[in-house]
This record gives structure tokens, C-alpha cells and sequence, in this order.
């Protein structure tokens, strides 16, 4: 079924066949490079929006939407047309904004502090029901979205093909650059070594979370298959093939990861990784679910952290989070509307961070 943001040009002038050749181009350019909801593009006839609106449904239907104290984070859970819930985000800042995809809903890698993974997976998301959400939080934004992060609800890298397509319409028909587009994975290594080969210079963050495979396994079932070692070769395939810095992102867990001897473990894993620009690693505070136990790493500690990686010349952010009030994290806000189901792991958390750009 076509849906508004899937229909190719083609398709929109096969509708449009009986109206002046010119209506296409108002109709693409309104959608795509203006950004606006249907309903705003006013240069069109009413009639001819309510028949294109009939024609060209959303693939997306509001569930819940929830925007922070200060305004500057909205959240919102959608549900596809076959009932599955997705999650997106919306960061604004006084110039830009930024929006936070899910490419799955639910995710089957079964990080063990993540609230997605404690749903299990449901399915992959298609093309275009990754970039409606990237279009519908656009529409809420006075603020021009100029970054989109693929740390929402799945691993992008188990949905390939979906989520390649989709960073080429959103640089080629929204006009974002590749730079500006980051993709986030857990260390799926085929899909790494073959974004390698795409001539797309996203940026790639590697979900760490651990200086060694023996805890990393502890949290991140899927180093059992690929292991750091792995995954910090592969990570420097595509920052030499890309030209582009990656980023580690490190959720810190009080007392489970966020030690002076682990920060010593990564800045000596690090610090010698050999991928183009060095490596950065953003320390993210955890944020705390219902379903794990473990609690956030105190600033101070994480500051500290910071620290001894740089000792290692590893540059190293303490990431501030957004919308904690809101459950901004990927995840939270689809668990709240959904009785889990049971799930091998006793405890999930927090999976790829509430990001901040
Ligand atoms: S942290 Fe990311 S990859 Fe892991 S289960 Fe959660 S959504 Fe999936």
C-alpha cells in the first residue's frame, strides 16, 4: 500500500495524472524540501488535498506524546499500520534540530540493560516508516532538522537494507548530508564491515559499554558471536573507508563498568585503535528502568572517567542526557504501554542513550 512518504515521484504523477504537469512538483516540494504536513500545503486546492490524503496515507498513527518540562524534547510513540509501536525524538536547540529513529520495532539483540529489549522484537521497520518519523517530528519543529540519529528503538544494522535506503532519500529529498547522520549499532560486524562499502561518510557509533568481553557479555549478549576485538577492527574499516571519526558510546552503570581499572582497561583498548581520527567515546549516565537494577554512574564519577581515557589520548564527552522526566530513553515510553513479554534476561536498561545530537 503507498503511504505519503513512501509514494516514489512516479507514483505521485501517476495520481496526479489528470491535474497540470506542474502540481507534482508542488506536491514533492511541499512534502520533501519544504517539510510541511499536507494540510499546510495551502498553494494546493482543498479538494486536491483531501483526495491526496485519502490516496497517500501516514504510515504512522499517534499513540502517546509526551514533551519535556522545558519543551526542547518531544517524544512520541507511533503505531505502524500493523499495530507494532515505535519510538522517536525530537531535540531542539535555539537553531536546529536534531530527530532520534527506530529502524525496528523492539530489537532481538537482548542488550541486558535495555528497556526495547525487554519487549523482544517484532519486526523491521520498512523505508518509508523510518523516514516519517524523521518528516513528523519535523512538522512539530519550528527548528530546522539538520541531524538524524539512528538510536532509537532496534539495531539499524540488523535492518540493512531499510536503513541504508532510508539515509539516501533523507540526504537526497530532505537535503541532510551524510555527516550529519549517525547511525548507532551494538557490533554487528557484517553490517559494519559492509557499510564500510557504501559511499555514505555517516558517522557509525559503536555501542561499547565495557572494556572487556567478559563483562561486555554480561551486557551485550551479541559479543558472543563478535567479540571487541572484532568489533574495533571492523569499526576502523569504516572509519577509513568513510573518512569519519566513530564514536564509542559507554553507558555507565554505578559499580559495574564505571571503575578507575575499567577506565584504564578502555583508555589502553582504545588509545591504540587505529581508525582515522582516533577514537571518541561519549560517557552516557544510564538511565535507570523499572526492569534492571543498576543505577547511573554519579557525574563526578563519569568526569573522572573521562580523565583517565584522555590520559590514553582518547577524547572522551560526558554526554548530558534530555527528557529524563519524559522516559526520552529508547524504549521507555512503548514498556510503559505494553506488559513485557517474558524475555530469557531478568533485567533490561537502558539501550543506545537518549543522545544529545
Ligand atoms: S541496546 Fe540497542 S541493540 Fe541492544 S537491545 Fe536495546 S535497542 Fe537493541
Amino acid at each position: 500500500m503507498l503511504t505519503r512518504y513512501g509514494a516514489t515521484r512516479d507514483e505521485l504523477a501517476e495520481l496526479l495524472a489528470d491535474q497540470p504537469r506542474y502540481r507534482v512538483d508542488q506536491v514533492w516540494d511541499a512534502l520533501w524540501r519544504r517539510r510541511v504536513p499536507l494540510d499546510d500545503a495551502t498553494e494546493l486546492p482543498a479538494t486536491l488535498r483531501t483526495r491526496l490524503g485519502d490516496a497517500l496515507p501516514l504510515a504512522l498513527s499517534p499513540v502517546v506524546e509526551a514533551t519535556s518540562d522545558d519543551e526542547l524534547t518531544t517524544k512520541w510513540l507511533w503505531a505502524t499500520r500493523t499495530g507494532a509501536e515505535v519510538e522517536a525524538v525530537l531535540m531542539r536547540w535555539a537553531s536546529r534540530a536534531s530527530v532520534c529513529v527506530s529502524s525496528q520495532a523492539g530489537c532481538a539483540m537482548a542488550c541486558t540493560f535495555c528497556a526495547t529489549g525487554q519487549a523482544g522484537f517484532e519486526r523491521h521497520l520498512d523505508t518509508p516508516e523510518i523516514i516519517e518519523q524523521v518528516l513528523r517530528a519535523q512538522h512539530a519543529s519550528p527548528q530546522r532538522v539538520t541531524n538524524v540519529v539512528y538510536m532509537g528503538m532496534g539495531e539499524p544494522l540488523a535492518n540493512y537494507d531499510a536503513v541504508r535506503d532510508s539515509i539516501v532519500q533523507i540526504r537526497d529529498r530532505l537535503g541532510i548530508s551524510a555527516r550529519r547522520i549517525t547511525v548507532s549499532t551494538v557490533g554487528v560486524v557484517p553490517g559494519m564491515r559492509r557499510l564500510a562499502t557504501e559511499a555514505l561518510p555517516v558517522t557509525l557509533a559503536v555501542s561499547l559499554h565495557a572494556p572487556d568481553d567478559v563483562l561486555r557479555r554480561q551486557l551485550v549478549p551479541l559479543t558472543d558471536r563478535y567479540p571487541i576485538a572484532e568489533i574495533l577492527d571492523a569499526a576502523a574499516e569504516v572509519a577509513g573507508a568513510q573518512g569519519r571519526r566513530v564514536t564509542f558510546e559507554y553507558a555507565a552503570i554505578r559499580g559495574v563498568n564505571d571503575s578507575p581499572a575499567q577506565a584504564e582497561a578502555l583508555g589502553r583498548l582504545l588509545g591504540s585503535w587505529p581508525g582515522v581520527g582516533g577514537a571518541h567515546v561519549n560517557l552516557i549516565p544510564l538511565n535507570p528502568t523499572a526492569g534492571f537494577p543498576g543505577q547511573a554512574s554519579p557525574r563526578r564519577h563519569l568526569h573522572e572517567f573521562a580523565l583517565r581515557l584522555r590520559a590514553y589520548g582518547v577524547t572522551a564527552t560526558v554526554r548530558r542526557t534530555r527528557g529524563a522526566e519524559i522516559d526520552a530513553a529508547c524504549g521507555q515510553l512503548r514498556r510503559r504501554t505494553l506488559t513485557p513479554v517474558e524475555h530469557p534476561a531478568s533485567s533490561r536498561m537502558e539501550p543506545c542513550a537518549n543522545t544529545s545530537s
